[in-house]
């Protein structure tokens, strides 16, 4: 079952109480469950113009906050609307360092500082490539002892009051599924693998609790038939739905067309499909382009919006 919860962008004095009241039941609703729930943190892109945060999702697992995926500009805010906890975490995973894929990382670092967290953080994410960065080098430069925010080191070596970051680095150019991630607990294990985007070092996340599958496709232009194999019989897939069906040049080499997003997830027999990274310009053709979608794929399609919670059963 789905349940989309609304957000309130818009404030004035009176409608402030009113979004208080509707973000708690967001959290409510996505963290009560006995089950896995899918929040969508933030379902926007890079451009500014659409009143979302850029793209980040939590998995929600009997009420805790333990898989974030991906932390975009925004996300930090979400984050909190959401009633998420820093100290609940297992994992956080960034497909790609985009901007509005990582840039909240550290501004989610430093809410860690006022947690209560103990125990350390694995987060994973792919090798330098082109101009991109390495995950190990992007930690560095932004937190290393030194760098931009190096008040935050002491993450990279469990120093100063601050846990100790488990980095795993990716090799994007992977095309099987490998392992990256497995809770102590046994419950959670998280898989990854390349997916084509442009020049970008990108990775796709399957996240298996128990019986449940939720695989996040990244940003990627569909081209490579590997992701159908390592996206099979997810119970959830999410798909970003960037460009329209006619795109060409550039965009179409980072991006899949609807009909393509439609394909990968009939091909792969998804259960649901989540369509995501959304802007202004995307919006205004969703409907037709999902009509695309629908073209090929026949199951059930989910448009995202932030805090969007979709359960796991
Ligand atoms: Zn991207």
């Amino acid at each position: 079952m789905n349940r989309i919860c609304p957000v309130r962008y818009w404030l004035s004095a009176a409608t402030a109480a009113l979004l208080l009241t509707s973000a708690q039941a967001k959290a409510d609703v996505c963290n009560d469950s006995e089950g896995v729930v899918l929040q969508v943190l933030g379902s926007g892109g890079p451009i500014a113009d659409d009143a979302r945060a850029s793209y980040a999702y939590l998995v929600w697992i009997i009420g805790k906050s333990r898989v974030m995926i991906d932390a975009g500009g925004g996300a930090f805010l979400r984050f909190g609307e959401a009633a998420a906890e820093f100290s609940e975490l297992d994992v956080i995973a960034i497909s790609h360092f985009h901007t509005d894929h990582s840039a909240d990382l550290v501004t989610l670092l430093k809410t860690g500082f006022f947690s209560a967290r103990q125990r350390p953080l694995a987060v994973n994410g792919p090798d330098a490539g082109g101009p991109f960065p390495s995950l190990d080098d992007y930690l560095d430069s932004n937190i290393g002892r030194g760098n931009a925010y190096g008040y935050l080191s002491g993450y990279l070596d469990g120093t100063g009051g601050l846990v100790k970051l488990l980095p795993t680095t990716i090799d994007p150019s992977r095309r099987d599924s490998v392992q990256v991630f497995a809770s102590e607990d046994g419950v959670i294990e998280l898989t990854a693998t390349g997916v084509p985007h442009g020049i970008v070092p990108a990775i796709a996340y399957r996240v298996t609790v128990g019986d449940y599958d939720i695989v996040f496709a990244s940003d990627q232009n569909g081209n490579d038939d590997e992701f159908v194999a390592f996206a099979r019989e997810a119970d959830v897939l999410v798909m970003h739905m960037v460009v329209a069906e006619d795109a060409a040049g550039a965009m179409r080499a980072l991006h899949a067309p609807p009909s393509r997003i439609g394909e990968i997830a009939a091909r792969a027999n998804a259960g649901k499909l989540v369509l995501s990274h959304f802007m202004s310009r995307s919006l205004q053709s969703l409907d037709q382009n999902i009509e695309l979608v629908r073209e090929n794929y026949r199951g059930e399609i989910i448009p995202a919006a932030d805090l969007l919670c979709v359960a796991i059963d």
